[in-house]
């Protein structure tokens, strides 16, 4: 870590930067917080009102408004900032727009003499994390996305549900790209110590496998629905950064389906950046865990790393 304190720098301190902010806040994953936005009056707003809440948490954390300089001795800086998705809007149509928006801010990152790991969120996010590695022109390891790991959550929450099992205890994944494509490897997917396919064979009285499809397809367009009632979501997303950054500076080598770097795993030898488990600590993505997929996972696998190549190639065009 380049500082004894434990630095963050927000860059976008919209809906989704600043509901991680309040989870950071809330949760005391950092010492030193530092809000950078296109919109300065908004990043000191926001400054100010978390600051007004600090007398009420179990933290001392600095918050501050900053710039980019402030990069410079961080450990992390996660991006929130670009455009949201609009209703009827893929994840893929914000390309164009936020593309633009990251020339903007990793190039800047980067000058300030940052040496530490980049934390992406914004959409389609598993490009936007590629377009900051080639922007950037660091390792790897040392730029994640979200990738998958809200839509992870949101599955294992329907899925505990449904076989009223704690959340924590369904060990099951959503891979590929955080869009439509997106597709949980039920292969994969286990109750505990039980994997999902025998739990419904067994019983089958009480489960159906058709209701893995209602499942995942309510996973897949779940983002739809809450923008539908509310605008954009942000809540979960806060919380899965804020559960990613607390892994990294814990160096706990926990798993997450964040986007990384694969590095031909599958067969697959294009360089794609996509939601997939990976076992972070201080060191950033440190490695992925290939999973034995059926052949039917891996066609979907390809799908979606196919999507992600042809949309990273478009706009290099
Ligand atoms: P928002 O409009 O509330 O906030 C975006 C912020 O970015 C604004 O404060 C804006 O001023 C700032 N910004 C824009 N251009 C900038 C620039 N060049 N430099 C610095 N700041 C700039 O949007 P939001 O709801 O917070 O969403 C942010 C992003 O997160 C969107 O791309 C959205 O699609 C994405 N998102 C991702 C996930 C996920 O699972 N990864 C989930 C929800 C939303």
């Amino acid at each position: 870590m380049a500082n004894l304190k434990r630095k963050v720098v927000l860059v976008g301190t919209g809906m989704v930067g600043m509901s991680f902010a309040y989870a950071a806040l809330n949760q005391s994953v950092c010492d030193e917080l530092v809000l950078v936005d296109l919109n300065e009056v908004r990043a000191r707003g926001e400054a100010m009102d978390l600051n007004h809440g600090l007398a009420f948490s179990n933290s001392s954390m600095q918050i501050y408004f900053g710039s980019y300089a402030d990069c410079s001795d961080a450990d992390i800086v996660v991006i929130c900032a670009g455009v949201a998705q609009k209703e009827g809007e893929t994840r893929l149509q914000l390309l164009a727009r936020n593309y633009k928006v990251f020339e903007s801010i990793v190039p800047r990152v980067v000058s300030s003499g940052f040496k530490g790991i980049f934390l992406v969120a914004t959409n389609p996010v598993d490009i936007m994390t590629r377009i900051t590695y080639e922007l950037s022109g660091f390792n790897s390891a040392k730029v994640i996305g979200s990738g998958t790991t809200l839509d992870t959550a949101r599955l294992r929450y329907l899925l505990g549900s449904y076989f009223e099992v704690d959340p924590r205890h369904m060990h099951a994944y959503v891979i590929g790209e955080h869009g439509d494509s997106e597709f949980v490897p039920w292969s994969q997917a286990i109750m505990a110590v039980s994997p999902v396919y025998d739990v419904i064979a067994d019983n089958q009285n009480r489960y159906k496998f058709e209701d893995l499809d209602k499942i995942e397809e309510e996973v897949r367009t779940a983002a739809y629905q809450i923008i539908k009632a509310k605008g954009s979501t942000y809540y979960g997303i806060g919380m899965a950064i804020c559960r990613i950054v607390r892994a990294i500076f814990h160096n706990e080598n926990s798993v997450f389906t964040v986007s990384v770097r694969l590095r031909g795993e599958y067969g697959l030898r294009k360089e794609v950046f996509i939601g997939h488990p990976c076992i972070i600590n201080s060191n950033g993505a440190n490695r992925n865990l290939e999973l034995k997929l059926m052949t039917k996972e891996i066609e979907q696998f390809k799908q979606s790393y196919e999507i992600l190549d042809e949309s990273f190639l478009s706009i290099s065009k």
